[in-house]
């Protein structure tokens, strides 16, 4: 057997030894790698519980964990052994390393001893110290504080040994209780069984927290941990783990410090009872349909995105085109907040009236400050039926501007929220600005007044003209009556005496005088007709004609006309004829007017006609009117004077240049009395064929009794 020193003289020696035995193995390794796994090696393993070093995993098929089987299952892929890992208690793994029933013990803690009854290797899997730990309450930071107390420890450990000397040399009253396990004395320490508990540090620092204990500042023997076999065995394998833990503590990035890494920094997996096992079954379960139903959820979410995004964009593209529209429109927008008098403008309100958009702050006092002192009366009024009852409004009223002048607006809106109460809380509208209109309405206004100031006075003037016309005319009719009658009694003196004077009852005459006293008649007797045609004209148009209807037939005036014209007839050789469909007719009107203007018609058309006929035609037309018509096949009127031969005075030149009489008053006179019975007189005529002149009067003919 030997002690701890004389294996640590020894190792040096070994060491060259060993380093040429790794060379050797690795290159064999290499060339020749079928050698290694040609005869698998098994290595039964004894496994006991002290987390994190070792213990079991038992869900499922049980098997070892923590830093001893993880470095040597590293080392049996490498060097191609087979485990068998034997599970029991510390003393049942030593037991059985005794007995030669495993080949090698876990964590086996160097003690002078112990390498009496084992074989170590020479490189520690790891060192650790042994720590006093005690509920946080107990407040233990020296061994005095032990005396009296119960510490309990592993049964069989490296700390029992150690512990149980220090408490004898320092002479306290220490009672030591053993546990069967590191877990069994944290439990005695945290239910108060014991006042502290001795563990190594690495298992106390990784389950302190989980027992709810603290580390005490009494820290005792450092102790190299390895892995152990029977005395006199199995020296093979101690110089494996010796070579791999050798090229591993240099490299810092070996799996020996991930190991570490891996059980020394993580806390123990918390322990979860069956319930909670169950529960995160079911949560786990809830997370699945939850996962689904996040899944459609955020389907959900963006097809509903996308819909609102192409609806943002609509709205966005609506925006724009009111804006375009309010833009181009020119009006100016509010927003009215009565219960706050806060009132928005748009930027167009601003412009209107000169000023920078935004630039002052509007409200309700500023904008009734800016109403024209006349209009503000009627807006008061207006915007308390607003806010009453909402209703649409549209007023004119004027807005002062920056400058000073007073703009015509018209402000039109509504009502577009109310509250609970029915209380209006918002008015939207918009300002429009109707100056130009205005304006045009005013000089309307002008103009109307102007106008109707021209037409009294014109009026009046008609008025007076009117009166002198009247006058005039009347004095006219007066001095044609007057110069009528002066006139007429000495030409009837003159024809009186011409005709004496011819008819020889005073004389014989000579053929020249006769024919000289003859001219002297004729011309006495058509100055007689001239005024008398004057006379009946002047008559006429001063109104002083009086109309006397009575029943006649057309028929009986007609043929009176015939005979008085048929001997001038006979003479040109012209024939006369009378067209009386319905003969027996009578017709209510002025006898002697209507025999004037007929004879004068017949008369011209046997007078101007040189052959052919003259006929007369009577008709009732559709019950309100009759006509009369005079057709001639004379020599017509050329179409440039048809208008004129009903003016006074006017006489068509004959193409033949006969003289045939006449003073151009008939057809006016005509006109002027077919106006009298309510009638009229036209003409038409084709030159070379004839004309006919038509008179329709505007009465009934009366049905034969
Ligand atoms: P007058 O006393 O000259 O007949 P009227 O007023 O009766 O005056 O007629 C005006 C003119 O109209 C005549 O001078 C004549 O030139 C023309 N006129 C009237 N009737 C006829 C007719 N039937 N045929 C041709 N010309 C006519």
């Amino acid at each position: 057997m030997r002690s701890r020193r004389e294996r640590s003289g020894r190792w040096r020696v070994r060491r060259r030894f060993r380093a040429v035995a790794l060379a050797l193995a690795t290159l064999v390794a290499v060339t020749v790698p079928a050698v290694a796994t040609a005869q698998p090696q098994t290595v039964r393993v004894g496994v006991y519980e002290n987390e994190p070093k070792i213990f079991t995993i038992t869900d499922g098929e049980a098997r070892p964990s923590g830093i001893f089987p993880n470095l040597l299952q590293q080392i049996a892929e490498e060097e191609g052994w087979t485990i068998v890992w034997v599970h029991g208690t510390w003393d049942e793994g030593l037991r059985a390393l005794e007995k030669g029933e495993i080949d090698l013990m876990s964590d086996v803690g160097y003690s002078a001893e112990r390498d009496e009854v084992y074989d170590f290797h020479q490189i520690a899997v790891l060192n650790n110290w042994s720590c006093i730990y005690t509920t946080p309450e107990a407040r233990i930071d020296e061994m005095a504080a032990l005396n009296g107390r119960r510490v309990a420890v592993l049964a069989g450990s490296i700390q029992e040994t150690i512990f149980s000397q220090m408490a004898e040399k320092s002479g306290y009253d220490i009672g030591i209780v053993p546990a069967s396990s590191l877990k069994e004395v944290f439990e005695l320490t945290a239910n108060g069984t014991v006042d502290a508990g001795i563990a190594n540090n690495l298992f106390g620092d990784y389950f302190r927290q989980e027992y709810g204990l603290a580390r005490t500042s009494i820290v005792f023997g450092s102790v190299p941990f390895y892995f152990a076999t029977q005395e006199g065995q199995n020296a093979d394998l101690l110089e494996a783990i010796d070579a791999h833990l050798s090229t591993w503590i240099r490299d810092s990035d070996s799996v020996y410090y991930q190991t570490l890494d891996r059980y020394l920094t993580s806390q123990p997996p918390t322990r979860l009872p069956s319930w909670a096992v169950w529960a995160v079954g079911v949560i786990t379960a809830l997370l699945a349909v939850s996962l689904i139903g996040m899944v459609l959820l955020r389907w959900q979410v963006r097809a509903k995105t996308r819909y609102l995004e192409a609806a943002n964009e609509a709205t966005a593209q609506a925006e724009e085109t009111l804006r375009l529209a309010l833009e181009a429109s020119h009006e100016g927008i509010f927003d009215w907040y009565p219960g706050t008098g806060e009132i928005i403008w748009s930027p167009r309100s601003y412009t209107m009236l000169g000023y920078e958009p935004d630039e002052f702050t509007m409200d309700i006092k500023t904008y009734m400050d800016l109403i024209h002192p006349d209009d503000k009366e009627p807006i008061t009024e207006k915007l308390g039926q607003i806010t009453a009852n909402g209703l649409p409004f549209s007023i004119e009223f004027r807005l002062r501007c920056k400058s000073g002048d007073w703009l015509w607006t018209n402000g039109r809106g509504m009502a577009v929220a109310s509250d609970a109460q029915g209380e209006v809380q918002r008015v939207m509208g918009t300002n429009t600005d109707i100056s130009e209109r205005k304006q045009a309405e005013e000089e309307l206004e002008e103009y109307k007044v102007s106008l109707e100031d021209l037409v009294e006075e014109r009026t009046r003037e008609l008025k007076e003209s009117n009166t002198e016309l009247t006058d005039a005319n009347a004095a006219k009719s007066q001095f044609l009556t007057t110069m009528s009658h002066e006139l007429r009694t000495p030409l009837n003196s003159i024809i009186g005496f011409s005709g004496l004077l011819t008819s020889g009852l005073v004389g014989e005459l000579s053929q020249e005088q006769l024919f000289q006293i003859g001219m002297i008649q004729d011309s006495g007797r058509h100055l007689l007709e001239l005024i008398n045609d004057i006379l009946d004209l002047s008559k006429v148009e001063a109104g002083a004609v009086v109309v006397h209807p009575s029943r006649i037939k057309p028929a009986e005036v007609i043929s009176a006309i015939m005979e008085s014209v048929r001997p001038l007839a006979v003479q040109k050789g012209l024939e006369l004829r009378a067209e009386i469909p319905q003969e027996q007719t009578t017709i209510e009107t002025d006898k002697d007017r209507l025999r004037q203007i007929l004879l004068n018609i017949v008369g011209n058309a046997v007078k101007f006609t040189t052959q052919g006929e003259v006929s007369v035609r009577f008709e009732c037309l559709d019950g309100k009117q009759v006509m009369f018509r005079v057709s001639d096949t004379g020599p017509g009127i050329p179409a440039d004077e048809i208008a004129h031969v009903f003016d006074a005075f006017h006489q068509v030149e004959q193409k033949s240049g006969a003289l045939l009489g006449g003073t151009g008053m008939g057809l006016a006179i005509s006109q002027d009395l077919a106006h009298l019975l309510g009638g009229e007189i036209t003409v038409t005529s084709a030159e070379g064929k004839g004309s006919t002149f038509t008179l329709i009067l505007p009465i009934a003919c009366i049905p034969q009794d």
